[in-house]
């Protein structure tokens, strides 16, 4: 079977065709970072202009890719949400048209749940039951994932997400947008400790994160005074630490509650090489396991999108709505899936 996938929830358009039998066929993603990087942000009229705009060419470039017209398509899965209104419509009245034309079903799915199991997508997959870390622009979420379909939250972020504290922090210190690769790339180049941040609600004795005081925190150390290039990459090092700290003692502190070895991390942070080192390291130490998503499927994709409606299809899941009767939606809990 071979399954469409369509992600337009936020400022990157992917197509993908996944194959239940032979794997990925093919994927394209067009990010519109230069077009929003003027704004400081991702202005939605515009994205949502451009979602139009890239579609059939990605789905073009994909199929010749893969080797396959649109007759091949058995069904067509497309992110419903979360993510910005506009931006989702695009995509879910392109993958309706397209899947009524076609005759194919159509199947809305969860973007996060697509980003959860991204990693099951590399050869080597893990096994369930896992814990996974979910770290992207929008979410910093610890679950506990017994099978496709069962997610429980166990943790999150009470206010800001892990890659919202580091394009706000990269705001901060002049590095533009998007600001997390930057300012990771920053603090390569400086050393931790030589400025002092907090490490949030490490000690709190539960599975929730706060990111949003440390932003705070460095802007105070850069108001202080006028900060040389070498102490921006120290102040940069020093938040990379205390936010990757943070991430990984909860991370095992999940893991060892419900003891469980393997973990698995999603989301357009798990990219961040500081973040996987130490990980990887903490885990060793409980004899357990990281499991990554190829660094290409980290940020926003139509593969994970296709991957995740593959799935839910080979559960036997048949797509409710009837044909034209769609919605998008915006706010939407992963633990509300039903
Ligand atoms: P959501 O999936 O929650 O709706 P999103 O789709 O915007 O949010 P992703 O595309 O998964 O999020 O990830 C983008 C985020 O990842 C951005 O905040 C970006 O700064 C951050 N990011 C990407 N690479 C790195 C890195 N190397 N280090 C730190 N952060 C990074
Ligand atoms: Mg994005
Ligand atoms: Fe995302």
């Amino acid at each position: 079977m071979k399954v469409l996938g369509i992600e337009s929830s936020c400022d990157e358009t992917g197509v993908a065709l996944y194959d239940t039998g032979r794997g990925l066929l093919g994927h394209a993603v067009h990010t519109q970072v230069a077009m929003h990087e003027a704004y400081g942000g991702v202005v939605p009229e515009l994205a949502s202009r451009d979602h139009i705009r890239r579609l059939i060419p990605l789905l073009e470039r994909v199929l010749a890719d893969a080797g396959c017209t649109r007759r091949d398509i058995d069904a067509i899965a497309y992110t419903a949400g979360p993510g910005l209104a506009g931006a989702l419509l695009v995509g879910a009245s392109f993958a309706e048209a397209l899947a009524m034309a076609l005759d194919v079903p159509a199947l809305p799915v969860h973007h996060l749940e697509g980003h959860l199991l991204s990693p099951l997508l590399a050869d080597d997959a893990p096994p369930f039951p896992f814990i996974a870390l979910l770290v992207s622009g929008g979410h910093t979420q610890l679950m506990r994932v017994t099978r496709v379909g069962a997610y429980e939250l166990l943790g999150e972020s009470l206010d800001d997400a892990a890659g919202e504290a580091f394009d706000k922090t990269a705001k901060l210190l002049g590095l533009g947008y998007p600001g997390g690769p930057a300012l990771a790339k920053l603090a390569e180049r400086g050393t931790a400790g030589r400025f002092k941040l907090p490490r949030p609600m490490l000690n709190s004795g539960d599975l929730s994160f706060s990111f949003s005081g440390l932003k705070t925190a460095v802007l105070t150390a850069a108001r202080a005074k006028e900060l040389t290039e070498s102490e921006k990459a120290d102040l940069a090092a020093e938040f990379q630490e205390a936010v990757t700290e943070v991430l990984a003692a909860k991370s095992v502190t999940a893991c060892r509650q419900h003891r469980l070895s393997s973990l698995v991390v999603a989301g357009g942070v798990g990219a961040n090489r500081r973040l996987r080192q130490r990980l990887d390291e903490a885990m060793a130490k409980i004899g357990g396991r990281v499991f990554y998503p190829a660094l290409e499927l980290c940020t926003d994709n139509g593969a994970m999108i296709a991957f995740c409606g593959a799935q839910r299809l080979l559960q036997g899941e048949v797509p409710v709505a009837a044909r034209g009767a769609f919605a998008v939606r915006p706010r939407w809990p992963l633990d509300q899936l039903s």
